[in-house]
């Protein structure tokens, strides 16, 4: 297969203050061919770097880029398989929508007759038959999006690298062009890079995500994965909606007398939290201390007995949204949690109210110390 490679990748750029940025810090992954790979980060964290760098509109400081077997971080941009869109669509004002598509295919001097089928191949991926003979300023942003897209793809790249494509939509559209773009990647096979700081749109995108923090990809997963299992506090709070809370360690392996755990996952680690039963932690991280915080997703804590009792406290506050009631618990320690009640409402939740708190074990995951 032909994997997408990045090795020991590094990129500083030098401000006009004269400070140094690490825009890409070491970097070491592979996209593997027909993925679709979704780059998540904040403003700031590389992406574009990493991007432009596999494009070749930037040059690596230090590290490697291969598509298969091919090392092409030393190709000029036009010679490698790959192809850009930006959120910019930077289409050409004055050429038809047929021939803003026709325009690379011309550049290389392909024959007319395929370059012809090939524009008819691309409007119909895109569902742009209709307006094949408009001009730019005649088609809504989505389907300037489109054209974009349909551009890029008639010189069959190997990887289509896409830049917060979306960006510039308002939320509908944008909600239209992701089921679109899923569809095309699918329908083509071709692998796509796609960056956003949206993880919303990552997470219902992606085959894999990588979630970047200043210069590096932080973790690599599936969206699931990456929810479900972050493996940093950064990646946690990136991600959705969540808890930190610290714990008080029991034990762990690696001390004197401690037991072994069955289970592959790691070693066994034992924390108590305010008002808790003892919890055996599925997945454990380093704990020098005698603390480690744990992070939890407000929809995996429940009211109602099952799993483990981790933790009590008392309800802070109760909103009513309809569909669930958003409560607060806080702890003895002043951890406040946040949760999610399920209907049917209890009439007993009210501020101020002591109550316990469930959870399954593996929902409670330890994070690495910082
Ligand atoms: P992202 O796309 O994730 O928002 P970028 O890749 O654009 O991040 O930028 C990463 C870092 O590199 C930022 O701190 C940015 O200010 C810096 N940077 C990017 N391009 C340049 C440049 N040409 N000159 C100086 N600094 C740059
Ligand atoms: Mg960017």
């Amino acid at each position: 297969s032909t994997k997408l490679t990045i090795s020991g990748a590094r990129k500083t750029f030098v401000t006009p203050e004269k400070t140094h940025v690490n825009a890409i810090d070491d970097v070491s992954f592979s996209i593997n061919q027909g993925e679709f790979f979704v780059m998540l980060g904040p403003s700031g964290c590389g992406k574009t770097t990493l991007l432009r760098t596999i494009a070749g509109l930037d040059s690596l400081d230090e590290g490697e880029i291969h598509l298969g077997k091919q090392r092409i971080d030393n190709l000029a941009p036009h010679a490698r398989p790959v192809n850009t869109v930006f959120q910019s669509y930077a289409l050409f004002p004055h050429l038809t929508v047929a021939e803003n598509i026709a325009f690379g295919l011309e550049m290389e001097r392909r024959p007319k007759q395929e370059v012809h089928q090939r524009v008819q191949e691309m409007l119909e991926l895109v569902q742009l038959q209709e307006m094949a003979n408009r001009k730019p300023a005649q088609l809504s942003g989505g389907q300037q999006q489109r054209v974009a897209l349909a551009r890029s793809l008639a010189k069959q790249p190997q990887v289509l690298l896409l830049d917060e494509p979306l960006a510039a939509l308002d939320l509908k559209l944008r909600r239209g062009m992701q089921s679109e773009l899923k569809r095309l990647q699918r329908t083509t096979g071709i692998t796509f890079v796609f960056v956003t700081h949206d993880q919303e749109e990552a997470l219902s995108m992606g085959d894999r995500i990588a979630v970047f923090n200043q210069g590096r990809p932080e973790q690599i997963g599936t969206p699931e994965e990456i929810y479900e299992k972050p493996s940093s506090r950064f990646v946690a709070d990136f991600i959705g909606e969540t808890n930190f809370v610290e714990a008080q360690v029991e034990r762990q392996a690696g001390a004197v007398g401690a037991e072994r755990a069955e289970n592959a996952e790691g070693e066994r680690l034992v924390v108590t939290l305010p008002g808790g039963d003892p919890v055996t932690l599925t997945k454990t991280v380093p704990t020098p201390g005698d603390r480690v915080t744990l992070t939890i997703r407000p929809e995996r804590i429940r009211l109602t007995p099952g799993g483990v009792h981790f933790a009590t406290g008392e309800i802070s506050r109760l909103v009513y949204m309809g569909t669930d009631l958003r409560c607060t618990v806080t702890l003895s320690d002043g951890t406040e949690l946040a949760l999610r009640v399920p209907p049917p409402f209890d009439e007993g939740y009210r501020p101020g109210s002591e109550v316990k708190l469930y959870a399954d074990a593996e929902s409670l995951r330890p994070l690495a110390p910082e």
